[in-house]
């Protein structure tokens, strides 16, 4: 077969990725990765943005199946952190290589009132820091009352591309829901990151390709693939875990289909191959690492996947970039996305 990856013209003109390259294996499938690092290499060069996560709130009103905090879930202890507690931590006590914070629940609007926006306020008045959020699908005013208060980066995965596959899964709301929340938030001024999982059970091949059709039509600036990890306490428990080598290649085909968007190597690639995992990522052409800062308290009921959770610290993070020979940046990801902003806005001025 030959690698349709690998040809000038198919990287020249816009990329859609099929199945035998989201397929490939072996030295082809490392070349597609080679390919996909160096298209981030000259987009972006050697730097990797570094932003911590702080999860604030367990209590969630979804009930996505794949989700350990979905609402059925009874045996979690949910609870929301302390503002003040979450505060100290990131104004006095943040390793120093991250640059921006995303703040992150599940979908519990009394958090964002009464946690998040003090806290985005806090943050943007005491440090240097960026700030991105993820908080599921709110209503507008809450969207405005967050971009007031100085988030500018909003992270809303679309989870899953098939509508069908969307609702057999209970993903939040329903489909057209969320993606009318992702266009109203990249319609008013947010930089939207959104995401699917792959490998997810019921998973068929058009309805893989069909996250790749949706994310390259959406109003976005960076996007992630996450491996399904089957979380002890969902109904999908008994299903078995994607396959890293699907995800690695979902990442690369993203890279090549959009070199410019920002795309993280997300944590749950460790949990797919331990040890590995996460370096794979970082070859594929990823350019966002995520420092988790949530407190150990809080930690463990914050749920996603499995109770023993793979964490990221700074030490990981750092270690896994300088092994794959690339470098921390030191400018905000908020900041790289607000030069861009400028940048357009003087060459439309120039062309006009
Ligand atoms: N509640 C917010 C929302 O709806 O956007 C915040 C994000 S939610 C707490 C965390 C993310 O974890 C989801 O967007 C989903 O993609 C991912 N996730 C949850 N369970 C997962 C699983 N079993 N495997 C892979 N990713 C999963």
């Amino acid at each position: 077969m030959a690698f349709p990856v690998l040809t000038k013209s198919v990287i020249d003109k816009a990329f859609f990725p099929d199945m035998d390259v989201l397929n490939l294996r072996g030295s082809a499938q490392n070349q597609l990765h080679e390919r996909a690092a160096n298209v981030a290499l000259e987009q972006f060069g050697r730097r990797v943005f570094i932003r911590a996560v702080v999860e604030v709130s367990n209590f969630c009103r979804e009930n996505c199946s794949y989700c350990g905090m979905r609402r059925d879930n009874r045996s979690l202890e949910r609870g929301r952190a302390e503002y003040e507690k979450i505060a100290e931590l990131l104004i006095h006590h943040r390793p120093s290589s991250i640059t921006d914070v995303n703040i992150q629940t599940g979908e519990d609007p009394v958090a964002v009132r009464e946690i998040v926006i003090p806290l985005i306020k806090a943050i943007r008045r005491e440090t240097p820091l960026g700030v991105s959020v993820c908080l599921g699908t709110l209503n507008p005013t809450l969207y405005s009352e967050l971009q007031e208060a100085g988030a500018s980066i909003y992270i809303i995965k679309f989870e899953i591309g098939d509508p069908t596959h969307y609702g057999e899964m209970s993903a939040p709301g329903n489909f057209n829901e969320r993606i009318e929340n992702i266009r109203h938030l990249a319609a008013h001024g947010w930089k939207v990151s959104s995401g699917f999982i792959d490998g997810l059970p019921g998973q068929t091949e058009s309805r893989l390709l069909a996250n790749f059709k949706l994310a390259n039509e959406l109003p976005l600036d960076g996007c992630s693939v996450s491996p399904f990890i089957p979380g002890d306490e969902t109904p999908l428990k008994n299903e078995p875990t994607a396959k890293i080598d699907l995800t690695l290649n979902c990442m690369a085909a993203l890279r090549l289909m959009r070199p410019e968007w920002v795309i993280p190597a997300v944590s749950a690639l460790n949990l797919a191959e331990p040890g590995m995992g996460y370096r794979r990522g970082l070859r594929t052409g990823a350019n966002l690492a995520t420092i988790n800062m949530t407190p150990e308290d809080i930690r463990g009921d914050y749920l996603l996947y499995k109770r023993d959770r793979f964490i990221m610290t700074e030490e990981r993070i750092l270690s896994a970039i300088a092994a794959e020979g690339l470098i921390a940046s030191q400018q905000s990801l908020a900041e790289f996305y607000r030069t861009q902003n400028s940048a357009a806005t003087q060459s439309a001025i120039a062309a006009a």
